[in-house]
């Protein structure tokens, strides 16, 4: 499979009107777009490369209680909020698509090889129930009759039944589908976007007037005008022409290895359930899919190298032997038969971060301002959790543009690191 690239854009220099325009089309902004949609909006999504980014990536892993670190309870709210919408988000969009979105609810186990990975996972359950979430020891001998195919060396192992998965390129097709199909009301439709709601090109600035966002300027010289203008392009945000002056989105790439291996028909299934495995200290998960394939995952690589080029790209962009060689070496010490599997592909991506490991998501609010920018909302750095937090990122946005906002989510403003700012609100100079 090789990612998506855009046909040429219906409207290259023509100009397009929507209630809502998205700029980025990953899980994030098709996320976004389909609530919005879903709310009774014209939608229209920006991307030359829909599902090329992190997205194409991503294991899909939908894992509040195992992505749990130290210091993060806001981050956890919105994670549990997020997956308890996922089982409705997934039944209303198979029912849009229709289509398989590639949701599972299948449990999680977190295995331990040695004794200190499971001094490590003992001492992060603690945490995990002192905030409520459920994990429960089982025996070696019970995890094992659960998956026969764990290694009896294995040092404990933990049930998770809370963290499920859906397959995250099966996802961005069903929402795109979904925002084709313009549902009961054609009006909907965009003219001149393909399929009514998609345009195949890059934003290169969002345009201003009389002190709001009115849409986005296109690189090939087209112009879309909306109501409101979402910027979920990931690690590209920062690099938009026209945000507002002073607002400092502070991404960087954190490069990950992940692959996808076929499970020959005599070892089927490999596992059941998602093994979320730490071998001497270092995380490495089994994802079982239900074609008969696994998913093995992932590094987590930041370096100087890494900074550099398109979507963060440079030296550290491309898929590591490294990397590959650990994910290998680590899963077999977990499940030995995966030495017997089909390797179809290796990927690498760059994930979206922030100081905080926190998303940039809501209205532009600077704490010395009144009032926020109007006609902007901000959805990037999803960092590690970006198709777990869809389902939340997308109703907390359709709450904005409805002219809600729900405070519990005030912590993850996109102006938090921007410091103190003017008053007024504005653009920065060259696109005032
Ligand atoms: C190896 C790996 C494993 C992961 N596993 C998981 C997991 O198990 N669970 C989980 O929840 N998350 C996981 N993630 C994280 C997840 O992939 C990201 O958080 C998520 O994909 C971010 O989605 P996004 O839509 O914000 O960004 P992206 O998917 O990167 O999409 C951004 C889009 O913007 C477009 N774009 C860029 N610039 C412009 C522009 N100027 N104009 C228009 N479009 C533009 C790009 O073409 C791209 O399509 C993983 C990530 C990696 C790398």
């Amino acid at each position: 499979m090789v990612p998506p690239t855009g046909s040429p854009s219906a409207a290259a220099s023509a100009e397009l009107h929507a209630d809502v325009a998205v700029i980025g089309g990953g899980v994030i902004g098709h996320g976004i777009a389909w609530e919005a949609r879903r709310s009774g909006r014209s939608v229209v999504v920006i991307d030359d490369a829909p599902g090329s980014g992190a997205s194409w990536a991503a294991a899909g892993m939908l894992a509040p209680v195992s992505e749990l670190h130290y210091q993060e309870e806001d981050l956890l709210e919105l994670m549990l909020e997020s997956s308890g919408q996922w089982p409705a988000f997934a039944a209303d969009l198979s029912r849009d698509a229709p289509a398989d979105t590639g949701y599972l609810a299948t449990p999680t186990l977190a295995i331990g090889a040695d004794a200190a990975d499971r001094r490590a996972l003992m001492d992060l359950r603690a945490v995990q129930l002192a905030h409520g979430l459920e994990i429960e020891p089982l025996t070696v001998r019970e995890a094992r009759s659960r998956e026969p195919l764990l290694s009896p060396a294995i040092s404990c192992a933990l049930d998770i039944p809370a963290d499920h998965q859906v397959d995250p390129r099966k996802l961005v097709a069903c929402l795109r589908r979904a925002l084709a199909s313009h549902g009961e009301d054609p009006r909907s439709a965009v003219t001149g976007a393909l399929d009514g709601f998609a345009v195949a090109d890059r934003a290169s600035s969002l345009v201003w007037e009389d002190g709001r966002v009115t849409g986005a300027r296109l690189a090939g010289g087209g112009l879309v005008t909306a109501g409101e203008t979402v910027v979920a392009n990931g690690l590209q945000a920062a690099s938009l022409g026209g945000l507002p002056a002073g607002l400092r989105l502070p991404l960087r790439p954190v490069h990950g290895d992940i692959l996808r291996l076929r499970v020959p028909e005599h070892l089927r299934p490999l596992v059941t359930a998602t093994v979320r495995g730490l071998v001497r200290g270092v995380p490495v998960y089994i994802v079982p899919r239900r074609d008969g394939t696994v998913v093995i995952g992932a590094t987590q690589r930041e370096d100087a190298l890494a900074a550099s080029g398109p979507e963060g790209g440079g030296g550290a962009a491309g898929v590591s032997a490294g990397g590959v060689y650990q994910l290998l070496r680590d899963a077999q010490v977990l499940v030995p038969a995966v030495a017997e599997l089909e390797l179809l592909e290796s990927t690498a991506r760059a994930r979206p971060a922030t100081p905080d490991n926190a998303p940039l998501l809501g209205r532009v609010d600077f704490p010395e301002s009144r009032g926020h920018v109007p006609g902007l909302i901000m959805a990037t750095g999803f960092f590690r959790h970006g198709v777990l937090l869809t389902p939340a990122a997308a109703t907390i946005c359709r709450d904005l543009m409805d002219g809600r906002t729900d405070p519990r989510w005030l912590p993850f403003s996109p102006a938090r690191f921007s410091g103190q700012r003017p008053s007024t609100v504005q653009p920065t100079k060259e696109h005032a």
